[in-house]
């Protein structure tokens, strides 16, 4: 997922110090490429993560890695072409080790309330929209030693693990558009891949 508006991300230098620091943490770290719309593989649901074993624990620090590199506060398999019930999340963008959060097999649990405010997707680049989620989210999940936990959200971290959570199910931030919001950014994605652009 990402957060802030397209003029920051696309046009604004991230800030130097943040940007080494991400850089030192994710210098042995694989970047993967983020998986754009139209690809089937985001629309379909991950498999369950049955082994949690050092390869899991590997993709889940390349995960952050790849989500720091492309400045977004969450990421799920899916994104980089796993079909995986797996995502990570840190809503202060690698600014805090200890908002670093991995979400293997991810359930809602309890939501309350309501909020309605912009979001975006690293698989969408350039669009945004407005999508009511939760106020608060309790969900449940399984770190990459494969511990269970619980973690509750409010407002932005329950909007991230909203946003991953669907995306292991197979569903964009799309779907909670207008149709015909919905069908103006498809139209939209639809023209620059004919532009080669996309
Ligand atoms: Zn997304």
């Amino acid at each position: 997922m990402t957060t802030m508006p397209d003029k920051l991300t696309s046009s604004e230098p991230p800030n130097a110090a943040a940007t080494e620091a991400q850089q030192a943490a994710s210098a042995a770290r694989k970047i993967y490429p983020i998986v754009k719309y139209g690809d089937p593989i985001l629309e379909k649901p991950g498999a369950p993560i049955k082994k949690f074993d050092a390869e899991l624990k590997q993709l889940a620090e390349d995960m952050f890695a790849s989500m720091y590199a492309a400045q977004g506060v969450g990421l799920a398999a899916p994104q980089i072409g796993l079909s995986l019930r797996i995502a990570v999340v840190d809503v202060t963008g690698g600014k805090n080790p200890e908002a670093k959060i991995v979400l293997a097999n991810p359930e809602i649990v309890h939501a309350e309330g309501e909020v309605r405010e912009e979001e975006g997707c690293l698989s969408i680049p350039g669009f945004r929209g407005y999508v009511l989620r939760p106020q608060f989210v309790t969900i449940k999940a399984h770190n990459a030693k494969g511990e269970p936990f619980e973690i509750r959200g409010e407002n932005l971290l329950a909007r991230a693990f909203c946003h991953e959570i669907d995306h292991l199910n197979g569903i964009l931030f799309l779907q909670h558009l207008s149709m015909l919001k919905r069908d103006l950014i498809k139209r939209k994605i639809k023209k620059l891949r004919k532009q080669g652009e996309w």
